[in-house]
């Protein structure tokens, strides 16, 4: 490029942006995001189908969670604290809960739906029904 040559870089018609869907270098108005919309519309049917993927596999792991802790009062019926090796040995996921509440003297209370524990030392948990009046008692 000679000295002689000038010319200005146009805001509207520049940019050195990739489109987000295929990563090609886009020419055009600065805030132009795809190529075209054949990228724009693949782009957000990946993305709107990765959050629902999300939402989906969260919900799965909830609903076991519910299901182990059902059977688990059944199962234990007659005790009151339930050895956590047994939650773990039938895929309790112990980070997925839908409620979490601190408590100021006491371990916390954790929630899925309707039924919620609550540790008792390090190796058994205490289950019991919860609504949500749960709290107030
Ligand atoms: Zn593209």
């Amino acid at each position: 490029m000679s000295n002689s040559t000038s010319f200005t870089l146009d805001d509207h018609i520049y940019t050195t942006l990739n489109c987000m869907n295929c990563g090609e270098t886009l020419i055009g108005r600065r805030d132009k995001k795809f190529c075209d919309d054949h990228c724009r519309s693949l782009y957000h049917n990946v993305t709107n189908a990765a959050q629902y993927n999300l939402v989906r596999k969260t919900h799965t792991i909830l609903r076991k969670n519910r299901r182990v802790l059902w059977q688990a009062i059944g199962v234990f019926r007659d005790q009151n604290t339930i050895p956590i090796h047994w939650l773990t040995q039938r895929g309790f996921s112990f980070q997925h809960c839908t409620q979490r509440i601190d408590q100021k003297e006491d371990s916390p209370v954790i929630v899925c739906y309707d039924i919620a524990y609550q540790y008792q030392g390090h190796s058994v948990v205490q289950i019991f029904f919860w609504t949500t009046d749960s709290r107030a008692a």
